[in-house]
């Protein structure tokens, strides 16, 4: 519930209007996990809120794995026993650079600079500190203090060896920044070829509070307050991402309920990203709300035949819809449309691709994330070459798009984007943690 539903919850019991602040700070500030939690409300108060068959919860983080670069993965059980993933990336995921966010203009400085290029290709052979200074061959433009945002990661994840939980990591400027990366499904009905998730189906939708829950329930293990209020020593820039388990837009109105939930528990909409395979009539519904996170778009594909082996539901909605749809939103000054292009080898990888995308994003407000393809068990595909990576990223900056190719984080956990598959039952998988062996029913 939102404030206001709080608000009128309150009015309908008969309880004065002020209970509802009460309500709003226990569940969005302090974040807690039960009704009995909420001391501010008299024993009677919360006995009517259950007698009338109100309850209070967050979902469960019942397994945790954490990556060498310090990314944490999450299974997060829900109310009915069905489980998602959640990703917790300490340090931001660097993706938010060059969408005019607020979180972009941070990590850009004054001056944006179109010509910087991310230049970690990281995978198996490139992992620690040589991925996050770059591959050979990739034109590093990134201005000083990107350096040193680089080398005080690295070197944090050096001294700490993975064992600290407070991985957040106070950056130069004094604040600690993450990224929570969130799901919006049990599974994924949208059958993309290159994906884990994909492999599951689709059990059922998230609620809002669900979505927003997972957020809750990992601020609550990270120990983050937010805000500058008392009591908040280092304060926190959480940014989120819908880019889990799921396609945000098939569960539209949950996904934007929980927008409203997650700027009441104090993230401010600029800090949060939904990404969408192309679900049309959503996108145009997502251009008319006067509220609403920034967008990125799975392109995937220079073209609509490449496009619908790897991504069928292009049979529903084509390219030229999801730009068109897309060029309805209306962007602030500073703000960009994401397109995210996962890089198969062979596939999509090419100079003749490269040049294709180029004449589609011709004339928008659009930056490029690449994302390094990765593999998942019983998925037939092969990762991009570096050098096709590298000439892939300089054919689009050439071509005066902002071209970022993503960091990939926690590969080695299986929580890289698209490697997100729900393990439940059986013994917990390698990289797994079990840290309740019986969870307590929900
Ligand atoms: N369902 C939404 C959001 C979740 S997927 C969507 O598809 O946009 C988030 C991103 O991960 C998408 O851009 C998707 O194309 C990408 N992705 C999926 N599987 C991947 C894989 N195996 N390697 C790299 N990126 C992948
Ligand atoms: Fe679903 Fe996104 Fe995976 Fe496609 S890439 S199957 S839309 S989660």
């Amino acid at each position: 519930m939102r404030l206001p539903e709080l608000t009128e919850l309150v009015a309908r019991l008969g309880l004065p209007k002020y209970r509802a602040v009460q309500l709003g700070d226990a569940l969005y500030k302090q974040r807690v996990g039960k009704l009995e939690e909420i001391t501010t409300l008299p024993t009677e108060v919360r006995e009517r809120l259950a007698a009338e068959g109100y309850g209070v919860g967050l979902p469960e983080i019942v397994q945790a794995a954490k990556s060498v670069d310090g990314t944490e993965r999450y299974l997060v059980r829900l109310a009915d026993g069905e489980t998602v993933e959640t990703v917790w990336m300490p340090g931001g995921d660097g993706g938010e650079r060059g969408d005019g966010s607020e979180a972009a203009v941070e990590e850009e400085g004054e001056a944006g600079d179109p010509d910087a290029v991310e230049t970690a290709l990281g995978g198996p052979t490139h992992r620690g500190r040589a991925a996050m200074n770059g591959a050979p061959g990739l034109v590093a433009a990134r201005r000083k203090d990107q350096y040193r945002d680089s080398d005080s990661l690295s070197q944090n994840d050096d001294r700490k060896g993975g064992q600290s939980d407070d991985a957040i990591g106070a950056s130069a400027d004094g604040y600690k920044r993450a990224t929570i990366c969130i799901s919006s499904q049990v599974g994924c009905a949208v059958n993309c070829q290159f994906c884990l998730t994909a492999k599951l189906g689709i059990k059922r939708n998230l609620t809002a509070g669900e979505i927003a829950g997972q957020v809750a329930a990992v601020l609550n293990r990270q120990h983050v307050r937010i805000g500058s209020g008392k009591g908040v020593e280092t304060p926190s820039r959480i940014n989120l991402v819908f880019m889990g388990m799921g396609e945000p837009f098939l569960n539209y109105d949950a996904f934007m309920q929980s927008v409203h939930v997650l700027r009441a528990m104090g993230i401010p909409e600029s800090r949060m990203t939904v990404s969408t395979s192309g679900i049309e009539p959503s996108i145009r519904r997502f251009a008319e709300e006067t509220v609403r996170p920034k967008l990125a778009l799975s392109l995937n594909a220079s073209n609509d035949v490449v496009r619908r082996e790897i991504m069928p539901i292009t049979r529903k909605w084509d390219i030229a819809a999801l730009l068109d749809a897309v060029g309805s939103i209306p962007l602030g000054k500073r703000e960009y449309v994401t397109f995210e292009y996962v890089l198969l080898g062979g596939v999509n990888d090419q100079p003749e691709h490269a040049r294709e995308v180029l004449a589609l994003l011709a004339g928008m407000k659009a930056k490029v994330n690449l994302i390094v393809w990765n593999p998942g068990p019983g998925i037939d595909f092969q990762q991009p070459k570096p050098e096709d990576v590298s000439v892939f990223h300089r054919m689009l900056i050439d071509g005066g798009i902002p071209t970022f190719t993503r960091r990939p984080r926690g590969r080695d956990i299986f929580a890289a984007c698209g490697q997100l598959k729900r393990t439940v039952d059986g013994p917990v998988e390698p990289g797994l943690v079990a840290i309740s062996a019986a969870p307590a029913a929900v």
